[in-house]
């Protein structure tokens, strides 16, 4: 018998030892570079309840993919037993098949031996156990064992060892397992980095050293399990303010780690779809309403600069020994953001995050358990009682994503630029990367490929095809056609959307493809974004789009949505007097509206983030951004929700068909004018988008005969909107598919390259 699938490192091979042995089955079980084999001898209905029990009793971390079985001739054996591992896998060969593990929080076990003072391991801040702990970001190569860990430095003493060896033990082949006696240990280090003495017992001064940093209002770094947190006071409004100020991260909502679940009800909306977010032990940090649905309540207990003007508030649990510990002495919720400055990837090597963070935090709460791989925290959401994943890293990563289609020939995609990923693929599974960041800078690149070559070395995948974006000057096409004996795919941008939310869905087309998002390279010349493709995985059709405008300044218009007034203003032909977003721009506006009407430096785009730019800015929510997406995120913050009229947009019948944006845009500055309130505005817009969007639909399946729509872009992680068009479809009688796994935004185009290439180069 074969299992496979994530069963090393998940204590299976105990498991396998209990099970058959509670069954009086003889024999015996093993790890290779497949997964586990185990032989088992007994009557035959028992060996067959010993398959069913199997699967349904396997431990908590494993995740079964197959199990095969074959008949072999009886030994005669009473005894059951564990077997070295095995250098190769079934067929001899030294491939490496096994699937790692993501990092996992830790398990109640831990917990109670954490707080049991007659434990060795009692207050330790790395207990760990088979069915928690650190393991991608530890793992430096395969097979999965400590040697190849970054614990290989921790040679461990007797009592561990002895929980190591033993098939009954919890501890059995937990590759990190340590105590204070053998394993890393925590210290404190000033704000220049040098070590800060501490006395009373070994391992529980440096958490109250730091909890005191916390409580003075000062800014804290934390070596996390994938990289250097800063952490501060949430009540606090000064250090909240102070981090802000010193990350150079002026408008970006902070995430709030909380101790429990009790906490987390005291600030935000608790339901049992987000309970079980916020408990399950990927950990993730999870978007949750405020308590009493806005920025009143809970301020005093969350001060203002940690979520400005936010409904939401992105809310976790600890998932590590060391954060449970730090939380409860310090007594309240705390910030805990990237350690980073502005847009350079979270700092993970100690040196690095030393010099970095140098000026940023007033003290280092630091180990000597290395980071091997730099991942960030996960965000999710609740979307109509179910998971949605906007940034996939620990907790999720590297577990493979199964793909609808066959890789015939192994795939490497290599993503877009902003919150970048990359995707390997083999066989029906897909190595999704975790979030890399935005791939403008050198810094970035280097985790990039890094990340490639290590993926590569772990899941043995050498790829034939490279598949990437149509982008002539992102890093990644580049990097991908730099590539020598690859064969190389290029995807349509919003193609790669819709296909990436196909493969989410485990679906392959086709279907009506709504990729709404910020830009995207058109074949035709022009940006991209607000998009119709009757699509699957092999090709698409340009079916429909928002009817394309200037972007006057090009660049500059992305970062200051002013000037998409002026040009949505100029296109619907109107320009009502008073409009405040007009006065407040005075000086350059028939400058802007010049270059729009000659197209000079003013490249056309049918981006519907540019519509709802241009929208936000006519109301006033900003006419500068300082993060992708910002003025949009902000406009659905202002709507109000309760509001169900719309704008209509006229849709221009022709092939492709067009909505006339510039409608919505005309009808919300007669409101303005007229007085109508700003927040019912936003929402009249809102609706108006999502009508358009039903309305395209339906006339696309009158043509095409197809009654399912995929949702793709980042354009739908707005809530609002997403909400209205799937209720709008529903109501219509569409099948609706929305991401569940993988990010709706550019963190899910390389594997929706990745599915579009094999289905490509698919022989046949
Ligand atoms: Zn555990
Ligand atoms: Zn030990
Ligand atoms: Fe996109």
């Amino acid at each position: 018998m074969r299992v496979e699938g994530i069963v090393q490192g998940v204590g299976f091979r105990p498991f396998v030892y209990s099970l058959a042995t509670s069954l009086g089955l003889s024999g015996l079980v093993g790890n290779d570079m497949d997964g586990v084999f185990a032989e088992v001898e007994g009557d035959a209905d028992v060996v067959e309840r010993f398959l069913v029990l199997l699967e349904q009793r396997a431990p908590p971390l494993a995740r079964i993919e197959r199990v095969t079985t074959a008949g072999l001739a009886p030994t005669g054996s009473a005894e059951f037993a564990i077997v070295a591992s095995a250098a190769a896998g079934a067929d001899g060969a030294a491939r490496r098949r096994t699937l790692i593990s993501a990092d996992t929080a830790t398990c109640a076990d831990c917990l109670a031996e954490l707080d049991d003072p007659a434990d060795r391991r009692f207050g330790y801040s790395f207990i760990n156990c088979t069915n928690c702990g650190p393991r991608f970001t530890i793992v430096r190569d395969v097979p999965y064992d400590r040697a190849l860990t970054t614990m290989s430095g921790f040679p461990m003493c007797d009592r561990c060892a002895a929980e190591y060896q033993d098939p009954a033990d919890r501890r059995f082949h937990a590759q990190p397992v340590c105590c204070p006696a053998c394993g890393p240990t925590l210290t404190m280090l000033d704000a220049a980095g040098t070590a800060t003495p501490t006395t009373g017992p070994p391992g529980t001064d440096p958490i109250a050293a730091a909890a005191a940093v916390l409580r003075a209002g000062q800014v804290l770094a934390v070596k996390g399990l994938g990289g250097y947190h800063l952490a501060v006071d949430a009540a606090s409004e000064a250090a909240a303010a102070a981090l802000r100020g010193r990350k150079h991260r002026e408008d970006k909502p902070f995430a709030v780690m909380v101790a429990d679940l009790a906490a987390a009800r005291e600030l935000v909306e608790v339901d049992d779809a987000a309970a079980a977010m916020l408990t399950s032990p990927r950990r993730p940090i999870v978007l949750l309403p405020r308590r009493g649905s806005g920025t009143g309540p809970d301020t005093g207990r969350v001060a203002p600069s940690v979520a400005p003007g936010n409904r939401q508030l992105g809310i976790m649990l600890p998932y590590t020994p060391l954060h449970h510990l730090l939380l409860r002495t310090f007594a309240g919720p705390m910030v805990l953001t990237s350690g980073n400055v502005s847009d350079e990837p979270i700092a993970y090597r100690d040196a690095d995050a030393l010099e970095r963070l140098a000026g940023i935090a007033d003290a280092f709460l630091v180990h000597d358990r290395a980071i091997h791989m730099r991942t960030d925290d996960s965000v999710v959401r609740p979307f109509r009682g179910r998971e949605t994943v906007l940034r996939r890293a620990r907790g999720y990563a590297p577990e493979p994503l199964p793909v609808p289609v066959t890789f015939t020939r192994p795939v490497l995609a290599c993503g877009a630029e902003l919150k970048s990923t990359f995707c390997l693929g083999r066989g029906r599974h897909a190595f999704l990367s975790q979030h890399i960041g935005d791939l403008e800078n050198a810094e970035t690149l280097a985790s990039f490929t890094d990340g490639i070559a290590h993926f590569r070395r772990l899941f043995d995948i050498d790829p034939q095809i490279a598949a990437h974006d149509l982008h002539p000057d992102y890093l990644s096409t580049r990097f991908a056609q730099d590539l020598t004996g690859l064969e190389v795919v290029g995807v349509q941008h919003h193609h790669a959307h819709i296909a990436s939310c196909l493969a989410d869905n485990g679906e392959t087309g086709p279907v009506i493809g709504v990729a709404f998002d910020g830009t995207g390279y058109g074949p035709d010349g022009t940006i991209w974004g607000g998009e119709f493709l009757l699509a699957d995985l092999k090709g698409f059709e340009r079916a429909g789009h928002l009817a394309t405008v200037p972007m006057p300044g090009g660049a500059a218009a992305i970062r200051q949505p002013w000037r998409m007034a002026a040009s949505y203003l100029a296109a619907a032909g109107t320009a009502p007097d008073g409009l405040a977003v007009m006065t407040r721009n005075e000086q350059s506006w028939a400058a802007v509206l010049t270059m729009a009407r000659r197209g000079i430096n003013a490249p056309a785009t049918s981006s519907a983030g540019r519509l709802f730019d241009a929208v936000a800015a006519l109301l006033g929510v900003r006419d500068a951004v300082r993060y992708e997406g910002q003025a949009a995120i902000e406009l659905e913050q202002l709507a109000d929700t309760t509001v169900v009229d719309w704008y209509p947009a006229a849709v221009d019948d022709r092939d492709p068909l067009r909505i006339l944006g510039m409608d919505l845009v005309r009808a919300a500055a007669a409101d303005l004018v007229a007085g109508v309130a700003r927040p019912v505005i936003a929402a009249r817009f809102h609706n108006g988008v999502a009508a358009a969007i039903t309305e395209v639909c339906a006339e696309l399946r009158d043509r095409s005969g197809l009654g399912t729509v995929g949702l793709s872009g980042g354009v739908f992680q707005n809530v609002l909107l997403t909400e209205r068009v799937a209720t709008q479809l529903a109501e219509r009688g569409f099948r609706v598919l929305v991401h569940h796994r993988v990010p709706c935004n550019d963190g899910g185009i390389s594997l929706g390259q990745a599915v579009v290439a094999a289905a490509r180069t698919a022989p046949g």
